[in-house]
């Protein structure tokens, strides 16, 4: 997705006035196009001259995969470079939510997850983050629906790409672009304390989500190396003070791995850490991609949300669709190269 200072630049270069950069930008972020030939309020001439200067659309679908009730679609991108992208389209009634990619891969190395065994590949720009939910939104816009929500909780750490993530949520945030609202939008970090700082001064309303899956740094330096890096005391100071400043709810995401971190120690840990206004777990029974772990039955994911109620912590369990298309949490693996 282009952003509107790239097309004034360009527009201006061309000899052409600030409202051509305006009619552009619309074309981009309000029409969707998909290319500058079918921005049919600049003139004919204009458009072929710069479709051929700037590409509307970085990314190329590649193959996409539907759950049987439809209610996930996975899509595999190409980059410009060729590198593969996925995200992914989440039905729930009237919601309808896009999980975008921030970085090819992922450096962090979460042991329960697909996309932290490929390593890092390269970061992802605001324009190709933007892109993911743009392609979604085109398809339901033929059927008179909408992309209701945004989370950045594809493949990588968007605090590892700080800038570009944060690029993308404005560019879908733009009024007088895509106009998603900022608290429809949701960031999800693994615990980047540099990162939650940073964003606990940003001026937008956007949300934050912390993958925590642990409640003692032991289990969790295991689930997710970057607990040795910033471990739970530093992460949930950073956390207090985005809740303080900000008095905005804020989600842990918790994946239940039976044997692993769903022991009675973990419940009075989460007790004792998360207990507090304003704090909310999101628990997600694992999914399994692998022999490495079991996923838990629903019966052990509902007793262990009881035990946790009951220690006091705000707690909802979040169902995972789109298993059978590998489109739930932790199952964005690029099992194929699009290259
Ligand atoms: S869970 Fe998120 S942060 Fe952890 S390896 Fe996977 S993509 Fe990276």
């Amino acid at each position: 997705m282009l952003d509107y200072p790239t097309l004034r630049s360009v527009l201006s270069d061309m000899g052409e006035p600030e409202l051509r950069a305006r009619q552009a930008y619309h074309a981009v972020s309000r029409s969707l196009v998909t290319s500058f030939d079918q921005a049919t309020a600049l003139p004919a001439s204009l458009r072929g001259r710069l479709a051929r200067r700037l590409s509307v659309v970085d990314l190329e679908e590649r193959r996409t995969l539907r759950s049987p009730d439809g209610s996930a679609i996975k899509t595999l991108f190409a980059a410009a470079d060729g590198l593969p992208i996925e995200a992914v389209q989440l039905t729930s009634g009237t919601r309808v939510t896009v999980c975008v990619s921030t970085q090819v891969g992922c450096a962090v190395g979460c042991v329960f997850c697909a996309s932290g065994r490929l390593g890092l590949r390269r970061d992802l720009r605001a324009g190709e983050i933007a892109d993911q939910v743009l392609h979604f939104e085109r398809l339901l816009r033929a059927d008179g629906r909408r992309v209701t929500n945004v989370v950045l909780m594809g493949m990588g750490e968007p605090f590892h790409n700080y800038d570009q993530s944060l690029g993308a949520c404005r560019l879908l945030n733009h009024a007088d672009g895509f106009g998603l609202a900022a608290r429809s939008i949701s960031i999800s970090t693994a615990g980047v304390v540099p990162g939650i700082r940073r964003f606990t001064a940003e001026p937008e309303q956007f949300n934050l989500a912390v993958s925590l899956h642990a409640g003692t740094d032991d289990v969790r330096d295991r689930l997710v190396p970057l607990n040795r890096r910033y471990p739970l005391h530093e992460l949930l100071a950073a956390c207090a003070a985005y809740v303080r400043r900000r008095r905005r709810k804020l989600f842990f995401e918790y994946v239940l791995l039976p044997g692993v971190n769903d022991g009675p120690e973990q419940v009075a840990a989460l007790g004792r850490r998360l207990a507090r206004p304003l704090y909310h777990l999101n628990l997600i029974g694992y999914n399994r991609t692998d022999d490495r772990f079991p996923a838990p039955s629903p019966a052990d994911v509902r007793s262990f949300a009881a035990d946790v109620r009951a220690a006091g912590v705000a707690c909802t369990v979040r169902h995972s669709p789109g298993r059978e298309i590998e489109a739930a949490c932790g199952q964005l693996a690029l099992r194929e190269s699009p290259c």
